[in-house]
């Protein structure tokens, strides 16, 4: 149920009313909007006087919210969400953020070389795996610590944020220094993870399971902003069809749906969704003018001899293309 405030209303009226609905045990999402201050309320909001609360003084109209997912529906908060990634970068409004980098870090010279270039063509975030989901268990599984490391050699001599996925929570410890942490499509619903994260502090970007509704992604942020994270990513990776040309079907309407349902910024992957380098051009653009916040782009300095998705790995080369016509198409997103 959301509850909206008249435009100009006495402060210490709105306390007395949050005092008395958090009394009568209600989680509350109070935003600031330019215009409108809105109170979000989470819990059984069946037992409450809709008709009572609507003849208050300060109260402009009640309503009820029919969707499931509460802190991430633009219901609640009607302007973009601006997450600031650690001081160094920003995303959501009119914030759009380039994110590259390899599929996993595999030395030095790889992840310091990579974070240069792309640094170089404008990305804002440095990607990179240490801990990797395989489908197969004799596959590269990722440097673990090592990996961190090298990537927060990356960061400082860069100066871009880094993102890395996590797999389990008992890893937390090891994530210090990373500026936002990864759900893989395959935890998006590791419910347990994710009730973790919403405690952990720092931004998550949370990718949408290879066969998860677009509902599903916001009931798992919901997880997130459940515990007291309200700085959640969304990114649309394809999702899987009966379609074999490509690795996953790329839902390129996900995006505005997303941005109509949520105040949550949304990114896309063009690398996982397609599976091939020569398909990332075309979808990042088509992701861009779709309206997304940021694109998260795999780049690697071999592709052909990369421990995991060289296929669809750009070169440097080819991702200052891309980056360069992205910049070219942000004038037309449709917002
Ligand atoms: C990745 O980003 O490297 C990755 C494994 O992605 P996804 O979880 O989307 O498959
Ligand atoms: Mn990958």
């Amino acid at each position: 149920m959301i509850i909206l405030l008249k435009d100009k209303v006495d402060e210490k009226q709105v306390k007395n009313l949050t005092n008395w609905l958090e009394g009568i045990g209600f989680q509350l999402h109070i935003s600031k909007g330019e215009h409108k201050t809105i109170i979000g309320l989470i819990g059984d909001t069946s037992r409450v006087d809709m008709d009572l609360i609507a003849s208050l003084d300060i109260v402009e109209t009640v309503k009820r919210i029919q969707e499931p997912f509460k802190s991430a529906n633009r219901k609640f908060h009607e302007d973009d969400t601006v997450i600031d990634i650690g001081g160094r970068a920003k995303i959501g409004g009119g914030n759009f953020l380039m994110i590259a980098g390899p599929c996993s870090v595999e030395n030095r010279d790889q992840i310091i070389s990579v974070a240069r270039d792309v640094k170089a063509s404008g990305a804002g975030m440095l990607r990179g795996g240490a801990f990797k989901p395989r489908t197969s268990p004799y596959a590269f599984q990722g440097l673990h610590e090592k990996g961190l490391e090298l990537l927060s050699e990356a960061k400082r001599a860069t100066g871009l944020p880094i993102i890395t996925e996590i797999m389990e929570a008992g890893h937390l410890p090891l994530f210090e220094d990373v500026d936002v942490i990864q759900v893989g499509a395959r935890n998006m619903q590791n419910f347990e993870l994710l009730k973790e994260l919403g405690h952990c502090g720092k931004p998550i970007l949370l990718k949408r399971g290879l066969a998860n509704t677009l509902e599903e992604l916001l009931m798992s942020a919901e997880y997130i902003m459940a515990g007291g994270n309200e700085n959640v990513i969304l990114c649309e990776r394809g999702i899987r069809t009966f379609e074999t040309y490509t690795r996953n079907t790329l839902d390129l309407s996900a995006v505005p749906v997303l941005r109509r349902l949520t105040h949550l910024p949304v990114v896309v992957d063009p690398s996982h969704a397609t599976g091939h380098s020569y398909l990332v051009k075309s979808m990042a653009l088509a992701a861009t003018v779709a309206g997304a916040d940021g694109l998260i782009i795999e780049v690697h300095n071999d592709p052909p001899h990369a421990l995991c998705d060289g296929k669809q790995s750009l070169t440097p080369a080819q991702f200052q293309d891309v980056a360069d016509c992205v910049r070219n198409v942000l004038p037309f997103r449709v917002r």
